[in-house]
This record gives C-alpha cells, structure tokens and sequence, in this order.
C-alpha cells in the first residue's frame, strides 16, 4: 500500500529540503507512526477520503508532487511542538505559533488552534 501526504490546496516544500506538516489528532499518528519509509505527495483541490486522483473534474483532482522520504514523526501537545519544527513548516505563513494556529484554525475550525490540542507533525524530505 502506498502512502499518500495530502495538502489542500497548497504545495510542498521544494525538492531536497525538508518539511513539516502539522495535522490535529491521531489520525495522521495512525498513518505514519509506524514503518512507513515513504511517503506520495498530493496536493489536492478538496479535502477528501481514499486514494487521490488525477483525473476527474476541478471538484476533485489532485496534483502528483513527487515523493517524499519520511524522517520522523512527532506527537504532542500544540504548545510543545519544538521550535525546529516549527520553523520548517512546509507553509512560510504557519512557520510561527500565532501563524500555525491561525492556519489550523482555518483547516479544522475555531477550536483548533489553541495549545492543549494534541497535535501530529509529520516530517520528510521531498526527493521528488
Ligand atoms: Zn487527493
């Protein structure tokens, strides 16, 4: 089974460099926790379930950014998200604490973004 990272609506870090995505919940933890070496990039036009597409109307295509070699993942309470990840944030607006709140406050609605929330940040170097 391949991996797939899903971004909506926005792409990835640039080739060779890495990158992190923060993502509320478990959910992500449960993806990547475990074994998994590498990852698919997709950017997709809206959020959705199962694999990605590339054909399809504007509602659902998903754009194939390359691959991405996962490096670690890290979970915790938002507040204690580490500085040098915080500063890798695949997005330049979310690469500080009031930007990244305000990011999940716009992906996941106004609960979101305060400091207990338990959060999952994945971290990778895009290959491809
Ligand atoms: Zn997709």
């Amino acid at each position: 089974m391949n991996h797939a990272l899903k971004n909506i609506d926005h792409p990835f870090v640039d080739i060779g460099h890495a990158g992190v995505t923060v993502r509320l919940g478990t959910k992500w933890l449960d993806l990547f926790g475990d074994g998994v070496r590498t990852v698919e990039l997709w950017e997709c036009s809206l959020a959705h379930e199962g694999a990605c597409r590339s054909e399809g109307n504007s509602e659902h295509r998903c754009t194939y950014h390359g691959v991405g070699k996962l490096l670690g993942v890290w979970f915790g309470a938002l507040r204690n998200l580490p500085v040098e990840l915080l500063s890798i944030e695949h997005e330049p607006k979310s690469r500080t604490r009031v930007g990244l709140r305000q990011s999940l406050w716009r992906a996941y609605g106004a609960d979101a973004g305060h400091d207990q929330v338990m959060a999952t940040a994945i971290i990778y170097t895009r290959m491809s």
